[in-house]
């Protein structure tokens, strides 16, 4: 066990650019309880500004594993690559994210390492004794909170929700030790292969990415009322959300579903409109810093989650409040 040194962040790379840096916060609170180093592993083909990033963002070390093989993200070549990474540096701890791609690698890699696997976390803590780490992951769609450890496994790995951690402000200023490791995969690792890519069609700013949600749940009513929230999300520079029910409803697309089953969004602002506050629901917006609830019940669950609660139709307050914005 004592051969299992130092904190792995695997930066998540989406169309060139590094998309799980904040896991790197999550890292460094670990590592420096441990006083070890944090290290951002970053694999993928021209990752230059990833590498950049993945220092400006805190990490003590990068190993960086490019080459045209790892030009798309593939489990059995990014299993492959950091098997081997974690065979030669033995890492104590591996976070990734919980993205599409970081909940696809970490079984297969677990499996591979013959280590256990934390999924879908949302908290971190370690014993800086043992170097334990307690992962916290919501169970039951978010009603109870499990704390898993694998104390006798090394590395110790999980997937982290992308809104667990905040991004630090970067600091281009940083400098860390970068390893680069030339990693060829054996030929016919790679069992899949690619044969068309068709991008996701979102309007204006994605989901993930917006500062401003506007949420529409059943309480929005029809397509056309979708047309209130829209209105308010452009003039804010924000995104429109969606409940279940309203997806369900046909009244917008599935792309925009936000929940346990939907997306995780963690914007500054989330406008929850006519959503009641499921708990599918709260398991994938209760990362925003402020929420404004709109409801005409006053009793809705949604309001015990609120930071300002407006008490009415949305088709009065969605006009009222565009229009008050307008004039700031
Ligand atoms: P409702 O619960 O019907 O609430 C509608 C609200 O609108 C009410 O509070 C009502 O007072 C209010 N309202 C009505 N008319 C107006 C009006 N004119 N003006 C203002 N307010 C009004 N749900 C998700 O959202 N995301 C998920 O990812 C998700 N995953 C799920 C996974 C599982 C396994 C299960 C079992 C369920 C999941 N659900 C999910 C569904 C979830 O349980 C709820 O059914 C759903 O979130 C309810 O959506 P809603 O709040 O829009 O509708």
């Amino acid at each position: 066990m004592s051969d299992y040194k130092n904190i792995w962040v695997l930066i998540d790379i989406q169309n060139g650019q590094a998309k799980t840096l904040e896991l790197l916060t999550g890292g460094r609170k670990l590592a420096d309880a441990v006083s070890e180093k944090l290290v951002a592993v970053v694999i993928g083909s021209g990752t230059d500004a990833a590498v950049k990033d993945a220092v400006a963002n805190g990490a003590d070390q990068i190993l960086v594993v490019d080459g045209a093989d790892y030009a798309d993200y593939s489990t059995e070549g990014y299993t492959y690559a950091l098997e081997q990474l974690a065979g030669k540096y033995k890492p104590a701890a591996l976070l990734i994210g919980a993205t599409i791609s970081g909940r696809d690698l970490a079984p297969r890699l677990a499996a591979r390492l013959k280590t256990g696997l934390a999924a879908d976390c949302t908290d971190l803590e370690i014993d800086a004794g043992t170097g334990t780490i307690q992962w916290t992951r919501p169970a039951y769609g978010g009603n109870e909170l499990a704390v898993i450890e694998t104390p006798g496994a090394r590395p110790q790995l999980g997937t982290v929700r992308p809104s667990a951690f905040k991004r630090g402000e970067p600091d281009t200023a940083r400098t860390a030790e970068i390893i680069k490791e030339d990693i060829a995969l054996p030929a016919g690792t790679i069992r899949t292969s690619i044969i068309e890519r068709i991008a996701e069609v979102a309007e204006g700013i994605k989901l993930e990415d917006a500062e401003v949600v506007v949420s529409g749940g059943r309480g929005v009513g029809s397509t056309e009322n979708f047309a209130l929230l829209k209105e308010l999300a452009d003039l804010m520079g924000g995104a429109v959300g969606a409940s279940r029910a309203a997806v369900d409803a046909g009244w917008i697309s599935h792309v925009a579903q936000v929940g346990q089953t939907g997306k995780t969004v963690s914007p500054k602002l989330y406008i929850a409109c006519g959503i009641s506050g499921a708990i599918q629901h709260l398991a994938g917006m209760s990362g925003s810093d402020v929420v404004i609830a709109i409801n005409r019940d006053p009793d809705a669950p949604i309001f015990e989650v609120a930071d300002y609660g407006i008490v009415g139709n949305i088709k009065d307050v969605l006009p009222a409040l565009t229009e008050a914005i307008k004039k700031l």
